[in-house]
């Protein structure tokens, strides 16, 4: 009866720890001092820390990446253009990076 109470309370809380956890991200603290101060101090401290927090500006990037040069490019070309020079017609991948 008192493991199952106390099993069921210790997942709820780690769900609001991974609930702060997830929302910091477009916060401009740092996850882990969320995470720290969910866990130490129960996730009301690291909620009033969000709250405190300023709001970040995500920026999404993308670039085109060669899988055999591995440079970045800009621009979607068809091939990469470098290794287009040394003969070999490699298509680029789309790559997208997230950043505050
Ligand atoms: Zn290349």
């Amino acid at each position: 009866m008192k493991i199952t109470f106390l099993v069921v309370g210790g997942l709820i809380y780690l769900v609001f720890v991974l609930i702060l956890y997830k929302a910091s991200k477009n916060f401009k603290i740092k996850p882990i001092w969320v995470v720290l101060l969910s866990v130490f101090l129960t996730p009301l401290a690291g909620l009033i820390a969000l709250l405190i927090s300023e709001k970040g500006h995500l920026i999404t990037i993308e670039r085109y990446v060669c899988d055999r040069c591995h440079l970045e490019h800009t621009e979607n070309h068809q091939t990469c253009p470098h290794c287009k020079k040394e003969g070999y017609e490699i298509t680029l991948r789309k790559v997208r990076y997230k950043s505050l």
